[in-house]
């Protein structure tokens, strides 16, 4: 293509909302053989709510429920907002909590009225020795109906199950059904439970799962999506997206996403959403045929 041709594909994305941090971007976008996208902010909303809270045996909902708010009030996670939201509609107190700590991929800990009080994915409570067996058969239904099942301790003790439940962006089912219209695959990268994941991926018809990422090993998982279905391009919001947007061939960002994830991406979707992923590659197929 003409650097004029380039030009004028670049003012016809922007036209889009589709914003090319990288002259190359274009050119490359035609190529793509496979989309990776992160779940949470860039497939859903990003505003999960708290849907389900199963108590272990003997213990009360506002009690627990206020403790574990407490600690999720100092996380920055969208799942913390989830609960904290969740406990002031109750009208609960939320008391004062020292030590807080966040275990990234992992939850959250910190004492809260002298109890240890830890909240995270089954993989946290595997770590603390806790088996999270007596809620397994209502995870896995939670986790098949797109939730995202997570559990409390309290001093080392299973307290309970909570559930949350980030909606679908409405745009979303239509760029992938576009994307797929164009030949490409599509995949999902997520550091959420399995079940979930799998479950969300049925609904929107996406093609293939990597799922209890662990921060850091989305760079890895796209390194072996490229390896085996060639050029690919990854769409993400967080900052633990960043890594995944650099090792792409082509970096998506959403522009409502972290700072971090747009500096490190080629294209940014003003839009916020992932319609612009289809428009873009589409444009960039026209462009580059136009000119040959
Ligand atoms: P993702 O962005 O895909 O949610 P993260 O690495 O941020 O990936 O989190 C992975 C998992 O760790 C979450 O799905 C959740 O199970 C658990 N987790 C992380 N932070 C928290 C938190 N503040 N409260 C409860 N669980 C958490
Ligand atoms: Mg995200």
């Amino acid at each position: 293509a003409t650097p004029t041709s380039i030009m004028v594909g670049t003012g016809r994305a922007a036209q889009m909302g589709v914003l090319l941090r990288q002259g190359q971007a274009l050119q490359q976008l035609k190529d793509a053989q496979v989309v990776a996208v992160d779940k949470t902010g860039t497939l859903t909303k990003g505003r999960p709510e708290l849907t389900d809270l199963l108590l272990a045996q003997g213990l009360e909902r506002a009690a627990v429920l206020a403790r574990v708010a407490a600690v999720e009030d100092r996380s920055e996670h969208p799942i913390a907002r989830a609960i904290v939201d969740a406990a002031r509609a109750e009208g609960l107190a939320i008391p004062a909590v020292q030590s807080f700590e966040s275990v990234t991929g992992f939850g959250v800990r910190a004492m809260v009225d002298g109890a240890r009080v830890e909240i995270g994915a089954d993989r946290f409570m595997r770590e603390l020795g806790l088996s999270v067996e007596g809620f397994a058969g209502a995870a896995a239904r939670l986790g098949d109906e797109g939730k995202t099942p997570l559990y409390a301790a309290v001093d080392g003790q299973l307290a309970a199950m909570i559930a949350v439940a980030d909606p679908i962006k409405p745009t979303t089912r239509a760029a992938i059904d576009a994307l797929h219209g164009l030949g490409l695959k599509v995949a999902m990268i997520t550091g959420d439970n399995r079940h979930t994941a799998q479950a969300i991926a049925r609904q929107l018809g996406i093609d293939e799962v990597v799922a209890e990422v662990l921060p850091g090993g989305k760079v890895d998982a796209v390194k072996r999506l490229k390896a085996e279905h060639g050029t690919l391009a990854y769409v993400g919001d967080g900052i633990n997206d960043a890594p995944a947007l650099a090792e792409a061939d082509v970096g998506i960002a959403i522009g409502t996403g972290t700072d971090i994830a747009i500096e490190a991406a080629d294209v940014v979707l003003m839009s916020g959403d992932l319609g612009g992923v289809p428009k873009a590659i589409a444009l960039s197929k026209a462009t580059m045929q136009n000119i040959g």
